[in-house]
């Protein structure tokens, strides 16, 4: 089997890294794990069986991953893991990065006969544990064929374009779910501040048009309980927000909402705080009506 390393067990990349120990056990691929905190790769190979390593250990294998808050911290690690690392690896970055730093990594990796691919994912820790992930790739189409067998974690796996491609389609996908939660939170307000039950509305407009992931799991599950957990941090959305209108003026597009969408994001996450779960973003929205959403 291909071995694999897994470097940064976040709430992602732990139980990403689980279904790789899972499928080297099963077709005798070594896996390991690294992770700045080196206790939670310990505690990961406890778990899982995967193998705790240093960066240089991980560095020897066929498919490496990675899964890190933003393409900064994935540069970083590049820097540090260049005089280790073999021709013929497949760097595959997980992390909902930046398509012009994946063009600039994969240029980087290349000189080293290393092929970074983009391969962003979406479903959430609870799509990582249960391994249905939807991995979205860019990269040439065989190199995307050579990893496809190593996803373990990923249900649908779709190549989507050329290098950064991936990060593109990922950044707009989330800009969409920032959009979508805020404009489900506007409404609710409205609602609230006139008396309506919310329980009430959002079982009428999770059966109509109006719905959206927003509106059928996260307000609900998230918010209306007033729990806020913590599985993706708002200020990983903000981020995404700034990508996608990064991408958006690099193509010229006109994209008023998306524009204001990731200004709502970014002073949501410097008011109520980026270390908050995303939900959370609608606490500013409640401040600006004086108004909880409940
Ligand atoms: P977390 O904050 O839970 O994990 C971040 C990971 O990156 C940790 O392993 C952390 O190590 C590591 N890290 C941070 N800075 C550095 C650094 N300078 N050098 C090395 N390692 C570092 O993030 P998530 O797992 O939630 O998110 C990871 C990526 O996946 C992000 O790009 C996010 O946008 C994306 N994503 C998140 C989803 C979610 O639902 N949470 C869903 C889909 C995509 P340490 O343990 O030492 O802090």
């Amino acid at each position: 089997g291909l071995s694999t390393g897994f470097l940064g067990l976040g709430a992602m990349g732990y139980p990403m890294a689980a279904h790789l120990a899972r499928q080297g056990q099963a077709s005798g691929g070594a896996a390991y794990v690294w992770n700045r905190t080196a206790e939670k790769a310990e505690r990961h190979a406890r778990q899982y069986g995967s193998l705790a390593a240093s960066l240089a250990e991980a560095a020897q294998v066929d498919v490496l991953f990675t899964c890190l808050p933003t393409s900064a911290e994935v540069s970083e690690l590049i820097g540090r893991l260049r005089p280790h690392l073999r021709p013929g690896t497949f760097w595959v970055d997980c992390t909902s990065g930046h398509p012009e730093a994946a063009q600039r990594q994969r240029a980087e990796l290349a000189e080293l006969g290393v092929s970074f691919l983009d391969a962003p994912v979406s479903g959430g820790t609870g799509g990582a544990e249960a391994g249905t992930l939807t991995v979205m790739l860019g990269g040439p189409e065989e190199e995307v064929e050579a990893v496809r067998p190593a996803l373990a974690f990923g249900g649908k796996v779709v190549r989507v374009g050329e290098t950064g491609a991936g990060f593109a389609v990922k950044a707009v996908n989330n800009v969409l779910l920032a959009a979508n939660l805020w404009a489900a939170g506007e409404g609710l307000s409205v609602l609230a501040r006139r008396g309506v039950n919310l329980g009430a509305a959002l079982e009428v407009i999770n059966a109509s048009s109006g719905r959206s992931n927003a509106s059928e799991n996260l307000i609900g599950q998230r918010v209306l309980t007033r729990e806020f957990p913590l599985t993706f941090a708002l200020g990983l959305l903000a981020k995404d927000a700034d990508i996608a209108l990064d991408v958006a003026l690099s193509a010229k597009a006109s994209v008023p909402v998306l524009a204001q969408v990731a200004a709502l994001y970014r002073a949501a996450a410097h008011s109520v705080g980026a270390e908050h779960d995303h939900s959370a973003a609608l606490q500013l929205l409640e401040r600006m009506n004086a108004q909880e959403i409940t």
